[in-house]
This record gives structure tokens, sequence and C-alpha cells, in this order.
């Protein structure tokens, strides 16, 4: 390819919307437009690096047994109606009508048709193990899309789905995906974390998330220092060193006046405590029924994990765990919201394991500009339950080896989740087991956000002037800059060095622009191709081109002749991560 006749329209100025280097980038190099809030035109650069990427995932899954298809992007509602998701999948599912006023949606993930498929088919065990993926347009009506790439409501997703005839079998499906991963994020130089994650309202079974560590991840992770354990942190388990604590310390309840000392900083600072002898009351509504949760002052409360303890623990039955609002909260407690506590409470009281060996600490007096000082459970008031309730942080010891959590922000580019029967139950897929018994499939699926992909690639590839591209996944793996293409001799190496590397194999885009030097160097840095080959008049005058890798300062020299040569082992050693 040839600049002087391609559609690259970079730009100088970021985008007014975009807050991330990949956005800003993105947009900035020509690579992608904004048609709509979360949707985007790919231009061609930008679709090159697409298509790499969909091939190295397509590789992987093809190596790990899974097969291509392509399933309609329009999905009718009735079976969607049969999972029972028509309804629990709320406003992000973009629905609509057709002619004759039968409902469908846009599919914002496949589940659903990929087991009605495989249901129709798929009768006995000896059909089994099956897993079938697709790359494809996604649509989802994020509440907040943002971030460009990385948060779209149009996106471009791989999913695959497992089928076995046990669990310990669909187990193995999974292990073969959660490897396939690795080796995809390995592939594309991905500085990341398989993490646990939490299995939302599905329960009980397996699931990882590949996040790729950035700044502007969101999401936060948590991992040993020592030992294998990585978790999201919305899962991430916690350990107490000791639940013993010293009863014949308890001293007597005292209530004290703190005027206008609502949270733990100015609770801490006027009674001159640490944070980690004061206890927070949060008040929150499980349904319709009140309940309060105990947290150390230090610590943050994880809603996911109260919700499951609240589940398990209480057994209590409700869709939505909510904070209360303040008239509730005023009401559970007769008091303003800053001053709840588990003393003379009636509304069941869960407590996070750290409390559990604390003693003479910190609550609020149910009463306003009041705490109690020195309260002890057991005497003061009593615990249904102690859980672990809290959110991991770094510091924290890790819940597996003792060893030291440390805790970074990712970008979620994948997801492995063992689903069990969840669909296959409520579809009725079902197989006939070696006796002849009908019994439901076992399933996994297994996402990858594709389009999400370049963007993470860019936030850990990117200096100040521009992309860096990993060589696997570039546009272009070589940009041939040819600096006075009005000069003969000039443009006639660069035709000769670029019908060589066509000839090759190798993706080779040549700036035979009538521009400036400047502002070809400025788009070369900008657009992140890896390798740059110069060629101006007095290099070749002198029989020499110049060569510069994106990702290093200096620059050297080759010889035409040699140029070729030079290029196919340089880029060769960089597809091999060398
Ligand atoms: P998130 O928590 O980021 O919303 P999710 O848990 O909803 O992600 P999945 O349903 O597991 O995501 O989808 C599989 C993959 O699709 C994700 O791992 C992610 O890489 C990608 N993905 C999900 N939502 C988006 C989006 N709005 N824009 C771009 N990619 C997305
Ligand atoms: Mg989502």
């Amino acid at each position: 390819m040839r600049l002087s006749r391609y559609f690259v329209p970079t730009r100088k100025e970021d985008p007014a919307d975009a807050e991330v280097v990949s956005h800003k980038l993105l947009v900035r190099g020509g690579y992608i437009r904004m048609l709509a809030r979360g949707i985007y035109d790919f231009l061609p650069l930008g679709w090159r690096s697409v298509r790499k990427i969909e091939a190295v995932v397509r590789e992987e899954m093809d190596r790990a047994g899974a097969l291509e298809v392509m399933l309609p992007a329009v999905q009718p509602s009735e079976l969607w109606e049969e999972s029972g998701r028509w309804t629990e999948y709320g406003p992000e599912l973009l629905r609509f009508e057709d002619r004759k006023g039968a409902k469908f949606c846009f599919g914002p993930t496949h589940e659903e048709v990929i087991t009605d498929l495989v249901r129709g088919e798929i009768k006995s065990y000896k059909q089994l193990p099956l897993n079938l993926y697709q790359i494809q347009t996604k649509f989802r009506d994020e509440i907040r899309p943002r971030f460009g790439l990385m948060r779209g409501r149009e996106f471009i997703m791989k999913d695959a789905y497992s089928f076995d005839a046990d669990l310990d079998s669909a187990q193995e499906s999974y292990q073969a995906m959660f490897d396939a991963y690795h080796r995809i994020c390995k592939r594309l130089g991905f500085d990341y974390r398989a993490v646990e994650a939490d299995t939302g309202n599905i329960g009980g079974s397996a699931s990882h998330e590949f996040q790729v560590l950035a700044d502007t991840g969101e999401d936060e992770i948590v991992s040993c220092t020592e030992c294998d354990y990585a978790a999201n942190v919305e899962k991430a388990e916690t350990r107490v060193e000791s639940k013993e604590r010293d009863e014949s310390a308890m001293v007597d309840l005292e209530t004290v006046d703190t005027p206008d000392a609502r949270t733990i900083e100015e609770i801490t600072a006027f009674l001159d405590k640490p944070a980690d002898q004061v206890v927070k009351t949060l008040i929150y509504r499980a349904g319709d029924q009140p309940v309060a949760v105990l947290i150390r002052g230090d610590h943050q409360a994880n809603e996911i994990k109260i919700a499951a303890a609240l589940r398990d623990a209480l057994e209590l039955e409700f869709t939505e765990l909510e904070m209360a609002t303040d008239a509730q909260t005023e009401k559970a407690t007769g008091a303003p919201v800053g001053f709840a506590g588990p003393v003379d409470l009636d509304i069941p009281v869960v407590a996070d394991m750290a409390v559990e060996g604390l003693s003479n600490f910190v609550v609020g007096a149910n009463k306003k500009d009041a705490h109690h000082l020195n309260v002890n459970y057991g005497r003061d008031f009593e615990v249904a339950a102690f859980a672990d309730l809290r959110m991991a942080r770094a510091g924290d010891k890790c819940a597996r080896c003792g060893g030291t959590l440390e805790s970074n922000r990712g970008i979620e580019i994948g997801h492995v989740f063992l689903l069990g029967d969840k669909y296959s139950k409520s579809m009725e897929a079902t197989f006939l087991d070696e006796n002849g018994k009908a019994q439901p499939l076992q399933m996994g699926c297994y996402g990858i956000g594709v389009t999400r992909i370049l963007a993470a690639v860019i936030e850990q590839n990117h200096d100040d002037d521009g992309i860096i591209w990993p060589m696997p996944i570039a546009p272009y793996q070589v940009l041939l800059t040819v600096l006075h293409p009005d000069n003969d001799d000039v443009m006639g190496a660069a035709d000769e060095i670029y019908g060589e590397l066509q000839e090759a194999g190798i993706d080779v885009v040549m700036d035979d622009r009538d521009a400036g030097i400047g502002a070809k160097f400025k788009d070369a840095d900008l657009i992140g191709i890896p390798l740059r080959i110069t060629l101006g008049n007095r290099g070749i005058k002198n029989g020499e081109v110049e060569v510069k890798w994106r990702h290093e300062e200096d620059r050297s020299s080759v010889a035409v002749e040699e140029a070729v040569e030079f290029i196919k082992e340089g880029v060769k050693d960089a597809m091999e991560g060398r």
C-alpha cells in the first residue's frame, strides 16, 4: 500500500470526549471514527489490526478443537423467554419488533441461540464433547459507553460455547479454553493476569477473567506476590490473623457526644482513635428486609460477598441488595445516617470476620450526635453470622498462602465461565447418556473482546508520540518512509525494496506522500508501525537506508542491497516475540 492513495486521516487534536490514551490515539492515528455514542467506524488501518487480532484468536480456538460458526445477530424473543432473560437482562438488551410485531433483540451474547441450535441436533453422548465459536458484532446498550473501544455499545466479540456429557468433561473443555486464552494473551504480548472472578447469580461454578494490567482499567484485581492466587476484588478472599479476643480486657460501655462526626475520618479524628478500632454499621435492604452489616473502619464493604452471606448464612431470599436510603436508615435505627450501631438494634446483624477479633470498639449509638465506646459483641449485641464481607486490598495477607497481596487495575479482555446446566435445563437441551437416560448438557461459555483488545494493546504500548504496535497485530509490519519521492533514485530504490518485501509476504506500507519530512516522521510515530525504513537523497547516494524500530530511540544504517534480508529477519524475530 502507498500512503499517497490511502485513507488514513490523522489528526493533531485529541477528540474532546476522549479520556484514555487508546481512544485518543486510535482517533488521531486515523484508525477509528465515532458514528454515535459507543458506536465506531473502523478505518483501513484499524480494520487491519482487528483482523489480525481475530486471526490470532481464531488460530488458538481452532488449535483447541473449537469449530467456527456464524450465528445470527438478530435473535427472536421466544428463546430469551425460555431462558428467562427476556425480563432478567434489563435495558442493556436492545429490543425491537419486525413489521409483523414479532419481538427480537440484537444479540449481546449467544447462549440462547447456541443452546437452541445444539438441542435440535445433539441426541447422544457419542456426539459430545462439542465446542462452537464465532467472531461477531454484539450490541449492548451500556449505560455508560466510554473510553472509545474499551466500553462500546457495538463491539466485536469472540464467543465460544462448550457442550459436554458430564461436569468432569466440561471441566476439561474449560481448561482447554483457559489454556488457549493464555496463549492468546502471550502472543499479543500482554502483561496480564488470569484472575478468579465472581460467577454472579449463576453461582457455584468456575470463572476466570483475563485482565490486562493498565491504570485505566475499570476493574480492580489483587494478586499474591508469592503464590499464583489472583482474583477480581469482587471475588478475592480475605483472611484474618486472629479471631481470638481478650475477653478479660472488656471494659464498661460508655456513650459519648460526637457532634456532627459521621464519617470514619470525622470519628477517628474527633475521638483520636485508629480506624481499626471503629466499626461501621451499614444498613442495607435485601429485598424488603433491612439488615445491618458491620465492617472495620479501615475496611471497605464488598456487596457481592454481603449478598452471598445474607443468602447462605441468614437464608434470606431476595433479588437485589441495596444500600438503605437515608429515610430507611433513620426508620431502622432511629437516628440520622452516620450514627447507626448494632446495640439495641432490632434488625439482623452480620459482621465481617475482621470484627471477630475486636474488643472495646466504637460504634454509632443510634442517636443523633452520639457514639458508644468499649462495645463488645456477645455482651452488648448479638451477631447472626461472621463472614468474609470486605474488599481485599494491597498489603492484605493472601488467603491461600499467607503471602502478601498486591493490587492492580485491569482491563477485562476475556472471560471463561463454567455454566453447568443453567441454560440446558431451562431450555431443555438434553442428550441420551450411555444408559439411554436423558441428561441436561453441561455447558461452558467463553468470551473475548476483540475490539476491546485493540484498545488494551495501546494502553500498554504507547509513548508521548503515539502507538507502538506489537508486531503480530500491527496494521503493517514495515513502513518505508520516502523522504524525497520526487528523486528517481530514491523512489526507484524504495519501489524495489517494497516489491521484494511484498513478494516475501511482509505487510509493508510506503509513505510516498508529497509532504514535509517532519510531518512524515510525526505520522509514523503516531501510527506506530513497528519497523521504519527511511530512504532519502543523502542515504541513497551513499548506498544506505536508515532503520528505526518504533520502540527504540536509536537509528542505524543498512546497505541498500542488504535491506530486504535485514527486514525479513527483523520481522520474523519480532513476530515470534524475540
Ligand atoms: P464488563 O464487566 O466489562 O461489562 P462483561 O462481564 O459484561 O464485561 P462478558 O459478558 O463476559 O463481559 O463478555 C465477554 C467479553 O466481551 C468481555 O470479557 C470483554 O472483553 C468484552 N466486552 C464486554 N462488554 C464490552 C463492551 N461494552 N465493549 C467492548 N467489549 C466488551
Ligand atoms: Mg458488561
